[in-house]
């Protein structure tokens, strides 16, 4: 199965207690596809402007990510700023600048629209619904949003959601968007709109996978280097939905055990990402090297 994702493609200021970084390669779809091209290809559908470096777009390319879905706009680059305070758990904003994206129509081209399965990474959920409505028989649609659009546009969120195979969202943002304070009965009245799966995020306390009757529990993979948080949540997705794509068949259910699998998988990939600026921490999630920590939670996590 061939995936397509949408998301952002941008400069991150970064500041953490370990440095600032201004102007580096960001964006969710960024993260996620270079960590998904540990298993995959996946292809970027995004907007640039034109004061994107074409080193980016090649550093991209590297990977396998075919950037040839990414447009180029007379307007500015999406910009995100934001920081970390000392225990790193949340990214505080300091501005977030559309840019390019704030007038962006995606077009997909005949193929985009015959992939099987779609990523919406992070971005506004109106674009996400435009990709999403191009497509002519996805099998796997998944998505990842955030308190800025659950916040600013909590109707087109919904919309797009009700449309998805697997949600992946963080703990405070499930919350947010059931407004529900019990994590389990939040997730489960997401799960009731459309998504048979809800990932839920909790950063270095790992994640929670929901599907019908089932539910599965994966801790972070303990790393004592870590750097900047930013896109360990695309990473892990990124991680998981790859594994899903490269081990499932078209038309066929998810089961819990590849979910489990995935999951692991998706964890093992996020804690790559910690480890340094920017995508440099995830682009070391060789296949090799995330296997080895697959193993490592595996020997965790079992008694
Ligand atoms: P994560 O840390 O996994 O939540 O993802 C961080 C990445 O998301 C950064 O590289 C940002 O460029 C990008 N980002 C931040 N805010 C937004 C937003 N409102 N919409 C889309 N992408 C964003």
């Amino acid at each position: 199965m061939r995936m397509l994702v949408v998301g952002s493609v941008a400069f991150d200021d970064i500041q953490t207690p370990f440095g600032v970084k201004k102007n580096v390669l960001g964006g969710a779809a960024s993260h996620f596809s270079i960590a998904a091209s540990t298993l995959i290809e996946p292809k970027i559908i995004a907007v640039i402007g034109s004061d994107f470096p074409e080193k980016y777009l090649k550093y991209l390319a590297k990977f396998g990510i075919d950037t040839s879905g990414i447009e180029k706009s007379s307007d500015k680059t999406f910009h995100w700023s934001g920081f970390y305070e000392h225990d790193m758990a949340v990214a505080h904003t300091r501005s977030t600048e559309l840019g390019a994206f704030a007038t962006f129509e995606p077009k997909l081209t005949e193929e985009d629209k015959l992939r099987q399965v779609l990523f919406m990474a992070n971005i506004d959920p109106v674009i996400q619904y435009k990709v999403l409505k191009q497509m002519k028989n996805p099998q796997l649609v998944g998505l990842d949003s955030m308190n800025f659009w659950i916040e600013s546009k909590k109707k087109d969120l919904w919309k797009v959601i009700k449309e998805v195979d697997i949600l992946f969202l963080n703990d405070a943002e499930v919350r947010m968007l059931a407004g529900e304070s019990s994590l389990i009965k939040a997730a489960k009245a997401i799960q009731k709109q459309g998504p048979d799966i809800v990932i839920v995020k909790k950063g270095e306390h790992g994640v929670m996978a929901i599907s019908h009757n089932h539910i599965f529990v994966s801790p972070a993979y303990p790393t004592e280097k870590v750097i900047d948080p930013t896109g360990a949540g695309d990473s892990f997705a990124g991680g998981c939905m790859s594994y899903l794509v490269a081990n499932s068949q078209p038309g066929k259910k998810i089961s819990d055990d590849l979910l489990r699998r995935a999951v692991a998988w998706g964890s093992a990939t996020a804690s790559f990402a910690v480890e340094g600026f920017s995508t440099d921490g995830v682009a070391k999630a060789t296949e090799k090297n995330v296997e080895g920590r697959v193993a490592t939670l595996r020997k965790l996590t079992s008694f």
